[in-house]
């Protein structure tokens, strides 16, 4: 028992309760607390939300397909009851006195906090090596990295202690994780989901969005999160973020096709830029492999170019801290957060509070931040940063005019070993070449597990979908996963 579907069949068959299935997860999370995925776990507050979940099911509910379902959050989303940090000394012992509409909006689903998960600090990283609490580890292969910033949200589900989990993007990291990890990811068209109480690090860019094993469970989980938000000013309201993402999936998988057509008329993208120098042949392999797949079942594969896709990473490494050095101005140790014990000044206080709260890369943010938004500067890399920004987003919608997905790698490589770039972000950064434009341009991304390279790694398949396709895309990747048993293997062993 896995998938989401698996866990409601069970609860709604009496086979299972909210509390035994809490209970499992919370004991599951126990024994597996050498992976470091989980930072906040409080049995007494899970076993609360369990048994009102059960006083659910005894008072006859049964419209609800996530009740009684343990879920848990990235540490970057709020919540009363658990600490906050943000993978942040920062935040070290914050407690929000309110929930992230996303948490509110799950909780109101039915679903059960299981706890609070690892990240990199402010999700600033692609490994989970920035987390002021440590490094998390691949379920894997120990030794390697999860993927990041939502390191610990992909490690819990791909570990088998809890079926879902909630993560964020700024610039891929709830594909990239799900991609190392073996696992379903997807990113929402930017404002689908809301950012109250995500705590801050790109706004322009951030996005909540769900991890699961299974493009289904995806689409349940999303549909329950997204949605129009007035404490979100960015939050969409229009006609097409109205239309329920799990109805409009439900809709186009239950039109069932013979198998060797199972595809028929969807034209599939594939950007010559994606195959490039740097791609390893094992990660290519498994991709084309996973095209080829579609193609066999009545895809048509059609060549396109994203000339830009190079200049997504200095883009966004303007853009992205920019708005992170504003967002961070607010941790002064005077409202919240850390406060250093001694002091000369109330300048001095701030200063101190704030060398001690942050660590390394949080601090190359802020001064880049700051550095590229200074007088002086700012036509040269952040006006320019904005000019290219626009132009990625125009080469999306040339491209959307010949196909209706894009799809190609999610990373160039698989999980590394912990340490292995530690030291050196720019070779961090520039892992991030295959999910940088979907976030600036606001484009809804999935990763969707499609094999193993020689070391037994999984290996992620990009989909691209235009603004508002999450529900095409997911039914994509839900027929896809028909055909093929990717994401039902796990670390252990086979389901
Ligand atoms: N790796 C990217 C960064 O470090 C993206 C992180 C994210 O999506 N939160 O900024």
């Amino acid at each position: 028992m896995r998938t989401i579907t698996d866990f409601s069949h069970a609860l709604a068959a009496k086979q299972a309760s909210a509390v035994e299935l809490a209970t499992d997860a919370l004991a599951k999370a126990t024994a597996a607390k050498g992976l470091n995925a989980f930072l906040h776990v409080d049995a007494d507050l899970t076993l609360a939300e369990a048994r009102a979940a059960d006083k659910q099911f005894a008072a006859g509910v049964t419209n609800k397909p996530l009740l009684g379902v343990p879920i848990a959050h990235k540490d970057i989303f709020v919540t009363c009851g658990w600490r906050s940090t943000a993978g942040s000394m920062m935040l070290a012992n914050y407690v929000s006195p309110f929930d992230a509409t996303v948490v509110e909006r799950l909780r109101a689903a039915g679903m059960v906090c299981v706890g609070k998960l690892n990240c990199d600090e402010f999700a600033m990283g692609s490994s989970n090596e920035n987390s002021a609490f440590g490094a998390v580890q691949n379920p894997w292969d120990t030794s390697r990295i999860p993927g990041g910033s939502s390191g610990g949200s992909a490690a819990a589900i791909s570990a088998g202690i809890v079926p879902a989990s909630t993560g964020s993007d700024t610039g891929g990291s709830l594909r990239q994780p799900a991609a190392m990890t073996g696992i379903t990811a997807i990113k929402p068209t930017y404002g689908r989901v809301s950012r109250y109480g995500m705590i801050a690090f790109a706004s322009s860019l951030d996005q909540g969005g769900p991890m699961a094993h299974t493009a289904e469970d995806c689409a349940l989980v999303l549909d329950a999160m997204a949605g129009f938000d007035e404490r979100d000013s960015t939050s969409l309201d229009s006609e097409k973020a109205k239309v329920s993402i799990w109805r409009a999936f439900s809709g186009q998988i239950a039109s069932k096709r013979p198998s060797n057509v199972e595809f028929a008329g969807l034209r599939i993208g594939v950007p010559k830029e994606f195959f490039a120098e740097g791609l390893s042949a094992d990660v290519g392999a498994r991709v084309t492999e996973a095209i080829e797949t579609f193609k066999k079942h009545g895809a048509t594969v059609v060549d396109i170019s994203l000339p830009r896709t190079a200049l997504s990473i200095p883009a966004y490494y303007v853009i992205a801290p920019a708005e992170a050095s504003s967002n961070l101005s607010r941790f002064d140790g005077i409202r919240f957060g850390h406060r250093a014990a001694q002091y000369a000044d109330v300048n001095d206080m701030i200063a101190k509070s704030r060398a001690e709260g942050f660590g390394r890369e949080v601090k190359r943010r802020i001064l880049t931040g700051a550095y590229v938004l200074s007088h002086g500067y700012y036509d040269a890399y952040y006006l320019q940063a904005q000019r290219v920004r626009r132009l990625i987003a125009q080469d999306f919608q040339t491209a959307f005019k010949s196909c209706d997905l894009i799809m190609g790698p999610v990373a160039p490589t698989t999980a590394w070993k912990i340490g292995e770039k530690s030291s050196d972000p720019v070779a961090m950064y520039l892992e991030d070449i295959f999910t940088l434009g979907v976030s600036l341009a606001g484009l809804p991304g999935m990763s969707v597990p499609c094999g193993f390279d020689h070391q037994r790694l999984p290996v992620g398949l990009q989909i691209i979908g235009n603004y508002f396709e999450e529900s095409a895309m997911l039914a994509a990747a839900h027929r896809y996963q028909q055909l093929t048993d990717w994401h039902l293997q796990s670390p252990g062993g086979h389901k």
